[in-house]
């Protein structure tokens, strides 16, 4: 390697480090950027071409009457050391000072001052210059609102060469002097809000104020307008946020602080994958895992077993004669809660045997369930994570997400006593089963609150395969003949619980294939669970479960056929549907709606690498069973309140 002609100077200072290296780092943005500098100038070429035949001056009318003889006049003035006061020329005499139109506060006019006398050019150069301006300013906020550097650059170009900035305010200058600093100041406003930081929210008025300086207060008060709606929406789209929002934009002293119940910030995901396409689950499960020095070999950055995760193999499907231990219980009265209830004439879905509630209510109840986890189910946790049983609906699964997600048990608190129980008896505990259930905790749980707040408010809007169909009414009421579902509905009902592959395979597979609109879905799982909070609900349910978010979670849609389901549960065992069959009075509903879904969907999924094999299987069947599996699928969509 040849050495760097870059040396550390004494004091410290490093040319590599101060500014090769962030060149380096930032050269897709410094391209951008240069780009839309120079654009104007191609646009205007005619301005500063130098074959005079070619040439063209900006029109005749304020340009060439007023701006051009007051700038000219103030740079004079101020070159000769005078204060550009009165202007004997200008109307038959008139104050600078305190007319907008000769802007001589104006930061980029100083420049003029180097002309003894202000060529003409040079002011219109000027003007086009601004425009480039503009441009990098708008690329900087677009950037920063989509993370997307291609729609910076589309929005950049569209202001600044746009019709509204070249051709009115090119003339009038001093509208092209106040409009520009817009995006500057949101994209600073946009900083100081994520980062609290009154600071740089002051930069950002001292930034839109030059738009003041430049002279059009008419298309000022516009661009004051458009900063304080920009903070309203702000404030809005932070929601239990806002107050931090307006205190940051106001002179009012204040400290805003992180919930303590979780691993990382609620904007971490957000700036972790600043600039990326996708959020990869996987990726910022490494980074909690590093962060908090979990998992770890000594070196701190290295997974212990020298693999990061064991998912493979956490797919096992539940033997008979695998005996799963009894549920602790926290049996409490609750029948003057629900008595008051019914007599406030609320109404409510499911059943509760109000005498013996059996969920962790206290801290010390939740901490038992953790203590029975660790010691009783987390050995087998990992190895029969995916399997659902007829005769158990929690297999060796924790039910702390409750306890979890009302904060009565810290995450840290809960993996740290999990490791110490592996370490305690590492011949019992697979690594695998503690790697399942840290990630479960580390990694999935940080992460979709991290969607959460990355994406919202959009994200509660999203509906990628445009899906309108109704829920099924027996989804309220367990009345199903398909016994996958009746009985996780059910179990759902009676215990507003279900485990993750009962969630996302059974009730979630169906309803994603039968197109059910993802509002209904929402509201559905947002209902029925007792660990339903938004920020875990929505990201879960709209991302991963239905595919609405069109890949910001999965990288495909969760669905399956009856195949699926018969190996990872028994619950075919009891059904009155036959998983085998595609089509047919007696066929599993599943299936047809299966083929349907990636029939229906193929423009939208058919180059998904992860699904070629799906369309290739469906590919080879023949036309005439194609045409039944429709059919039947078009039957099945018809019939489904009944079956
Ligand atoms: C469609 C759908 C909706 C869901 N809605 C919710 C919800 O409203 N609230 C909720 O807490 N979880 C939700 N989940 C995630 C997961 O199903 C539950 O956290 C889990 O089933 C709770 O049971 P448990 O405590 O026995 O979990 P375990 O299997 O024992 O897992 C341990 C812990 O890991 C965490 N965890 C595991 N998977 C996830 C995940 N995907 N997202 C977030 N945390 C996870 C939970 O805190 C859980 O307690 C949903 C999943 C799906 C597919
Ligand atoms: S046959 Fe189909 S509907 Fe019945 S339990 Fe199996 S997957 Fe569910």
């Amino acid at each position: 390697m040849s050495p760097s002609p870059l040396v550390r100077d004494q004091a410290g200072f490093s040319a590599e480090a101060w500014f090769v290296a962030p060149i380096k780092r930032h050269r897709l943005l410094l391209l951008a950027a240069i780009c839309l500098a120079v654009l104007p100038f191609v646009l205007f070429w005619q301005v500063w071409w130098p074959d005079a035949r070619q040439r063209r001056v900006f029109a005749h009318g304020d340009f060439t009457i007023q701006h051009y003889p007051m700038r000219a006049f103030v740079a004079r003035e101020l070159r000769q050391g005078r204060l550009p006061l009165w202007d004997p020329y200008a109307f038959g005499g008139e104050s600078a000072v305190s007319e907008s139109l000769f802007a001589i506060y104006y930061p980029l006019g100083f420049w003029e001052v180097i002309f003894p006398t202000l060529p003409f050019t040079a002011l219109e150069l000027e003007a086009v210059a601004q425009l480039g301006l503009a441009g990098i300013f708008t690329f900087l906020l677009v950037r920063r609102l989509t993370g997307r550097a291609a729609a910076g650059l589309i929005a950049g170009v569209t202001f600044s060469l746009g019709g509204f900035l070249t051709s009115y305010p090119m003339l009038q200058l001093i509208i092209l002097q106040t409009a520009i600093w817009l995006p500057a100041g949101l994209w600073l406003l946009d900083i100081g809000l994520d980062r609290r930081s009154l600071r740089c929210v002051a930069v950002a008025g001292a930034v839109l104020g030059v738009g003041i300086l430049g002279g059009h207060f008419q298309t000022f008060l516009y661009v004051a307008y458009a900063a304080g709606a920009f903070l309203l929406f702000r404030a809005g789209r932070l929601r239990l946020g806002w107050r931090c929002t307006l205190a940051a934009a106001l002179p009012i002293e204040c400290r805003c602080v992180s919930s303590e119940h979780f691993l990382s910030e609620r904007d971490e995901l957000a700036r972790f994958f600043s600039g990326k396409k996708t959020y990869l689950m996987e990726r910022y499960y490494r980074h909690m895992r590093v962060k908090w020095q979990l998992l770890l070999e000594p070196d701190g950055r290295t997974p212990l077993t020298g693999r990061w995760n064991y998912d493979a193999e956490n797919r096992k499907r539940l033997p008979a004669n695998l005996r799963t231990p009894p549920a602790p219980s926290f049996v409490r009265d609750v029948s003057n809660l629900t008595d008051l209830l019914a007599r406030a004439g609320v109404s409510s879905i499911g059943t509760l045997d109000a005498r013996h509630f059996n969920w962790p209510l206290t801290r010390a109840e939740s901490l038992q369930l953790l203590e029975h986890f660790v010691r009783e189910r987390l050995p087998y946790f990992g190895d029969y994570q995916d399997a659902m049983a007829e005769r158990d609906g929690l297999l060796f699964h924790s039910r702390l997400s409750f306890s979890l997600n009302v904060k009565l048990l810290h995450p840290l608190e809960v993996v740290r006593r999990a490791i110490a129980e592996w370490e305690a008896r590492p011949a019992e505990i697979p690594f695998s089963a503690l790697e399942g259930f840290v990630r479960q905790i580390v990694g999935w749980r940080e992460y979709v609150r991290g969607v959460y707040w990355a994406e919202m408010p959009r994200y509660r809007k999203m509906n990628f395969f445009e899906h309108a169909a109704a829920l099924p009414g027996w989804y309220w009421t367990g009345q199903t003949r398909m016994h996958c579902l009746r009985r996780v509905i059910q179990q759902s009902l009676e215990q507003a619980y279900a485990h993750h592959i009962q969630r996302l395979m059974v009730t979630g597979n169906f309803a994603l294939l039968l197109g059910v609109h993802p509002d209904e879905v929402d509201a559905w799982y947002l209902g029925i669970y007792q660990d339903a909070i938004e920020w875990v609900e929505l990201p879960n349910t709209r991302g991963m479960s239905q595919f609405a978010d069109g890949g910001i979670v999965g990288t495909k849609p969760y669905v399956s056929s009856a195949n699926y389901l018969q190996r990872m549960s028994n619950y075919c065992a009891h059904c009155p549907y036959d998983p085998k069959q595609r089509y047919g009075p007696k066929a599993c509903p599943f299936n047809a709606l299966y083929w349907d879904f990636y029939h229906r969907h193929a423009g939208r999924l058919r180059g998904n690498p992860r699904i070629g094999m799906a369309y290739q299987v469906w590919e080879r069947m023949d036309a005439q069973e194609q045409q039944r599996i429709l059919e039947h699928a078009r039957w099945v969509k018809e019939a489904v309140e009944e079956l």
